[in-house]
């Protein structure tokens, strides 16, 4: 039997471990590096580039190096947090034909699976070369706060990279893992999770081979990336302000600050001052100019700290939503790059009363978890009960627009859930489902997951049908069958161009929460 790998393909580096012997760890790349940047490019001639050889020309061909496309899978074009993406992205965003993002790259388009494949594929090899045999079985984590159609985009990529995904393991839960494996106490953790596009926090409860999620919340636009985003505006003020020059326009000079941004950053997590030294970012009729600027660490954390203070925020709501107090947590455990940031090392601390764990690398741990999961679940290893939530609630649009939650967020997955619904109008005899995920009253704040009709009602009074929507999520988080049945008044089942023709013929109404 082969390995299953575990992958953590993450929105800026994406790690794959293995376990052997019992052992879990990571696999280098072929350049000794235990971590791969989730980057694409398409060079000039013509050549496809992925990780590291990606990044290093980055600078030079900005507009055909894709970063971060991890922020954009499973969202629609319209999308706040795409719409603010493409104002900031040296590469081409545009929209697809589903209402999805696609991005440009050198003439040619790829929907956000394809180019989570590219990395994907990437992970692949490196294992296979490691491990000297083909690789076939993985598990892929993704942010826990990701709804269903960005893991099931997730899935997607697996399956275009030539994987089985076996599972998709939520980064804070794999985290957790790691830290329990081999552990037998009995502990309440908090795992704080910060890397360059997502944020998530978990808490979690361990004892003797049961892991089980309390609560989760999460933000997934929101991590390193954006502290390098206020860098960079720093930057192009004091630029402007000494130089009289404004670099907004000039993708080379923007790409150049973004990467002298992070270096910066990443410097001041060990140093109090970082030089940002920029020869030739500019020139005009008097000669060639050079950005130069100090940059201390004093003023990093005024340039970050609301965001920072925001992740505490949402630390405190899922404590609230776990009904657990900061003198029960046991542990807190930091995961991601951005983590090594000392205001954030503080201020966690701070709210916690106690210094996060030391025994975890932040960038290893989430692909050592799902190479531990990987394993459990083909050896049929029963000493290992997991049991997650699920992120974000679920539920349908109603009448007068408001949302009805079948299943509320924090329920422990797997999950069945049914209510009953009735009609609006008269006659009706078409009702229209659509799905939602989140935390709005409202449902066109929520995202919609999929809408769909259901037909064959009998002539009743408004009010009597009765239509029986039930949701089920799986251990993936992902939702399956969407069942939909009518048990009172059906005239019996429809085939899909029964269905369709009603959909040409009618007006359709919303559905009503039965009474
Ligand atoms: P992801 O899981 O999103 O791929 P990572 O966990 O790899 O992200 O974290 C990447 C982020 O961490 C980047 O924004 C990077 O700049 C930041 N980072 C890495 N090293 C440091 C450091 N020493 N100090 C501060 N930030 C860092
Ligand atoms: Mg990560």
């Amino acid at each position: 039997m082969g390995h299953v790998i575990g992958i953590d393909l993450g929105t800026t580096n994406s790690c794959v471990a293995v376990l052997e012997n019992g052992q879990p760890s990571v696999i280098p790349n072929a350049g000794g590096y235990k971590t791969t940047p989730s980057m694409f490019a398409i060079t000039q001639d013509g050549k496809r580039l992925v990780g590291h050889l990606a990044k290093r020309q980055a600078i030079t061909n900005a507009q055909s190096t894709v970063y971060a496309s991890k922020r954009l899978i499973g969202r629609r074009f319209d999308s706040e947090e795409v719409q603010r993406a493409i104002d900031v992205t040296p590469f081409s965003i545009v929209e697809g034909p589903n209402e999805d993002v696609r991005i440009e790259v050198s003439g040619k388009t790829f929907t956000c699976p394809e180019l989570s494949a590219f990395i994907l594929r990437e992970m692949k090899r490196v294992a296979e070369e490691y491990l000297g045999e083909p690789v076939q079985e993985a598990v892929v984590t993704v942010p826990a706060h990701f709804n269903d159609a960005q893991r099931q985009c997730t899935k997607d990529a697996g399956k275009i990279a030539g994987l089985d995904v076996l599972r998709i393991l939520n980064e804070p839960t794999a985290a957790a893992l790691a830290y329990g494996f081999n552990r037998n106490e009995e502990e309440k953790v908090a795992i704080y999770d910060l890397g360059g596009g997502t944020f998530d926090i978990s808490i979690l409860e361990m004892s003797d081979g049961v892991v089980e999620v309390i609560a989760t919340a999460g933000n997934t636009f929101l991590g390193g990336e954006d502290f390098d985003r206020r860098i960079v505006e720093h930057l192009l003020a004091k630029f402007q302000e000494q130089e009289g020059i404004d670099l907004r326009g000039d993708a080379m000079a923007l790409q150049r600050l973004k990467d002298a941004a992070e270096k910066a950053k990443c410097d001041l997590s060990a140093r109090e001052v970082a030089e940002i030294n920029l020869p030739f970012i500019a020139s005009d009729d008097s000669g060639p100019r050079h950005l130069s600027v100090e940059l201390d660490r004093a003023t990093l954390e005024g340039l970050v700290h609301d965001i920072v203070e925001g992740t505490l925020k949402t630390v405190e709501q899922c404590m609230q939503d776990g009904g657990i107090t900061v003198d029960q947590i046991d542990q807190v455990i930091l995961v991601g790059g951005q983590t090594r940031t000392p205001l954030v090392q503080n201020r966690v601390a701070e709210h916690f009363g106690k210094r996060p764990h030391k025994g975890v690398n932040p960038d290893e741990v989430v692909a050592i978890g799902a190479a531990i999961q990987g394993e459990t679940l083909v050896s049929e290893d029963d000493n290992l009960l997991l049991l997650d939530v699920t992120p974000l609630s679920l539920g349908i649009a109603t009448f007068g627009g408001h949302f009805a939650r079948l299943i509320e967020r924090n329920t422990t997955v797997p999950v069945c859930k049914s209510h009953i619904f009735t009609t609006t109008r008269d006659n009706q005899s078409a009702v229209k489902i659509r799905v939602l995920q989140g935390e709005s009253e409202t449902a066109a704040e929520n995202d919609l997951l999929g809408e769909f009709v259901l037909g064959g009602i009998r002539p009743a009074r408004k009010g009597e049908p009765e239509v029986d929507v039930g949701f089920d999520i799986d251990a993936n988080d992902t939702m399956t069958g969407k069942e939909q049945s009518i048990t009172v008044n059906a005239t019996g089942t429809l085939s899909d161009d029964e269905i369709q023709q009603i959909i040409e013929e009618q007006e359709l109404y919303e559905v009503q929460l039965k009474e």
